[in-house]
């Protein structure tokens, strides 16, 4: 069946002023992908998520915050985090569209799905809104995945320039969830280095691999086809989620990185085509991209490339590049296919 796709118009009512986390980014993908006949996805609304599903990752007290500044007009929850009036619907759309992925994949049959949203969600902590996050939208949705459809193995990447903070201590705990991120390092938010692994029943379920600013398509792709497909197959998930930020791209104003529209594609194949090795559905959760046109360009070839087939990632060839060899190095011990290369 097409892969499916959500979607909300009150992503364009979370009002965030100049922001660079503005609603001007929602509006540059729809009509990129409107042009492109939405890349074959069958496009739905978004539902609201609901209060237990949230609350399955963050307590009472931080749901009712968002609500009640919301509802009050809006305001700031740091220099960096802005709720307005419409913040509180959108939020609830923005996760609600990730678990409505979690639900297409694994009820609806369908192979790829995508939640395009806003606020983004991956710096938001289990009781800490921060970093542009309302709610952690992809911990909610691998936490509905684990609670509602008994997974037992699901595999977050987060390929946004910045670390998923919030992601990774939501998960820091438990090994239902292998959390893989690559990211600018040193870099807001500070958090990321190889060491933080997690702990107890989580130890060696947090993947960090922070590169250095100036990483471009190389780095992404060596990181991504190297070092997280090896993991991937080693920990073989039940369900596959990404949290895909934009932000990594050369034209993007908030991070140094050098990351082209064709780098996020080969990206995006790789992760496609792990996801058909394994006989895994995969879906997708918009985060960072501060850049519209680029960031639109570059979610219109990920959608794309999962729309058709996958091909196999070029096994063998490797990118060279010394932050993907020292993180090889590293994690070989750990995870013996990443030894490999492929
Ligand atoms: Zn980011």
């Amino acid at each position: 069946m097409a892969p499916v796709l959500f979607r909300h118009p009150s992503s364009l009512r979370h009002d965030t002023g100049s922001h660079p986390e503005r609603a001007a980014r929602i509006t540059a993908v729809e009509t990129a992908l409107a042009a492109r006949d939405w890349c074959g996805y069958d496009v739905r609304e978004s539902p609201q998520a609901t209060t237990e599903q949230l609350q399955a990752v963050h307590p009472a007290v931080h749901v009712e915050r968002i609500r009640a500044l919301a509802a009050a007009g809006g305001g700031s929850i740091d220099a960096d985090t802005i709720v307005s009036a419409g913040s509180w619907e959108a939020a609830l759309h923005a996760a609600g569209g990730a678990v409505a992925v979690v639900d297409a994949l694994l009820d609806g049959g369908a192979g790829r799905a995508a939640s395009l949203h806003r606020p983004p969600g991956h710096h938001c902590e289990t009781a800490q809104p921060m970093g542009f996050c309302l709610f952690n939208n992809v911990a909610v949705a691998a936490r509905h995945a684990l609670d509602a459809h008994g997974l037992r193995r699901v595999l977050v990447y987060d390929w946004d320039v910045h670390h998923g903070n919030g992601t990774a201590e939501i998960f820091a705990g438990t090994d239902e969830v292998l959390f893989c991120s690559v990211h600018e390092f040193p870099l807001y938010p500070g958090t990321g280095r190889p060491n933080e692994v997690g702990h107890g029943a989580g130890k060696g379920f947090t993947v960090n691999l922070p590169v250095p600013e100036g990483s471009g398509d190389d780095v992404w792709i060596g990181m991504t086809e190297q070092i997280v497909l090896p993991i991937a197959r080693s920990y073989a998930p039940e369900l596959i989620l990404v949290s895909a930020g934009y932000d990594a791209h050369v034209e993007d104003p908030l991070a140094g990185c050098t990351v082209t529209d064709a780098g996020f594609e080969r990206v995006a194949h790789a992760v496609h085509r792990v996801g058909d090795e394994l006989g895994v559905p995969v879906g997708l959760v918009l985060e960072g991209g501060y850049a519209p046109d680029a960031l639109a360009r570059s979610v219109a070839a990920t959608l794309a490339a999962w729309a058709g087939p996958s091909r196999p990632v070029r096994e063998g060839v490797v990118s060279g590049a010394p932050i993907v060899e020292r993180a090889r190095a590293s994690l070989a011990g750990r995870w013996p296919g990443v030894a490999l290369g492929a």
